[in-house]
């Protein structure tokens, strides 16, 4: 086997693994790397150490000369990472300083991935070591065309959820799930292991397809009906007890996914599941001064720039996923969580906290 062909063999099966257990940290040497033949005017991207992210982005990027600065982020994918506190302003300062980039660059412009913003503050960076953060395209796929014209494209910064994106998920789910699952019934029922292993394939690649474009009621239709559905099926393929077993199986692994917390393992949807107040982002109009940072990074494109009064409106706020990312950058403190009853989490509070609403929270802001 020539060298080049066993690397791409190394590589794939690294890629299969790691997309099948994306769940676990998979940390790669942070430093800096170079991407083609970068010199000191070459843009310096800077990116998480998730293996997943390195590969695909070096990947991604062939045929472009960059600087590529990978930060201890714990082996965490970028939006976890800053969501969670492992991508912070603090790992970022330290990953510049100390990756020796400064000396192989003139500038101090450092591209970041957009959904970092939740995490890292970019004044704060300015201010501690005189590196410009600009947050860059949310997809990785997007930089070279973003680099070729140094424009982010509305589609740039939403975040979209594509059929691979989603068979992934679906993939990182099943994985440990269905060995789980399958290898306890190696010891129970072993003719029982592929046809379960089977379902809980079948139950990720569909919950990750259809939960998220379903209303709430639809949920509990969709959880029933898949488990009907399961206790047809295995019926018809192998009898009562069978059936019964299996139905019960599925019942519990569709509650599991729906109980769980789905917003932490991925910002599918927004978060308020479990929290006993409902917080929603809220906007001091007043105070706006139309930087349009909140623009920049928002994931979901909630703002829209009103350009001759150099302001925003917030004026798609039900997209809003409440990852904190256009508060924690408004230099203005317009922005904040607010609930009901008019209780504010503050700026300084979301910051200093990473307290986005990702994920499973509860929160008293008295
Ligand atoms: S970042 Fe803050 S000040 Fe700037 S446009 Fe948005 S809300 Fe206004
Ligand atoms: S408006 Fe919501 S989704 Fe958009 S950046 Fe702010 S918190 Fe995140």
């Amino acid at each position: 086997m020539s060298p080049s062909l066993g690397l791409r063999v190394r590589d794939w099966g690294l890629e299969i693994l790691q997309t099948a257990f994306r769940l676990l940290p998979w940390p790669t040497e942070p430093g800096l790397r170079s991407i083609g033949t970068p010199d000191e005017s070459s843009p310096v991207l800077l990116t998480c150490n998730y293996a997943l992210t390195v590969r695909r982005l070096v990947a991604t990027l062939e045929g472009c000369d960059a600087w590529l600065v990978v930060a201890p982020t714990a082996g965490i994918n970028v939006w976890c990472a800053a969501a969670g506190g492992h991508m912070s302003t603090h790992q970022i300062v330290s990953a510049l300083k100390t990756s020796g980039v400064a000396e192989r660059v003139r500038h101090r412009d450092v591209i970041l991935p957009q959904l970092a913003a939740t995490g890292v503050l970019a004044l704060e960076v300015f201010r501690r070591c005189r590196w410009r953060v600009r947050f860059g395209p949310v997809s990785a796929s997007d930089l070279p065309a973003y680099l070729a014209s140094g424009e982010k494209t509305d589609a740039m910064r939403r975040i979209r959820f594509s059929l691979r994106d989603r068979l992934e998920m679906a993939a990182s789910w099943a994985a440990p799930t269905a060995l789980v699952v399958g290898g306890g019934a190696l010891f129970i029922r072993p003719e029982w292991a592929l046809p379960l292993m089977g379902l809980v394939v079948a139950m990720a690649v569909l919950v990750f397809n259809v939960y998220d474009r379903l209303g709430p009621r639809r949920k509990t239709t969709f959880a029933l009906g898949a488990s009907v559905a399961a206790l047809a099926v295995t019926w018809l393929a192998g009898g009562a007890a069978a059936a019964l077993a299996t139905a019960a199986i599925a019942a519990c692994f569709v509650s599991a996914l729906l109980t769980y917390d789905y917003t932490g393992s991925t910002p599918i949807e927004g978060g308020s599941h479990f929290e006993e107040r409902r917080w929603t982002i809220a906007f001091d109009l007043e105070r706006c001064d139309g930087i349009f940072r909140c623009w920049e990074v928002c994931p979901e494109a909630c703002f829209e720039k009103l350009e001759s009064e150099r302001k925003v409106a917030l004026a798609h706020d039900d997209r809003c996923i409440r990852c904190g990312a256009c508060i924690v950058q408004c230099p203005q403190d317009a922005l904040f969580f607010e609930d009901e009853a008019g209780a504010r989490i503050e700026p300084d509070v979301i910051r200093k906290y990473k307290l986005n609403l990702l994920g499973r929270r509860s929160i008293d802001a008295h």
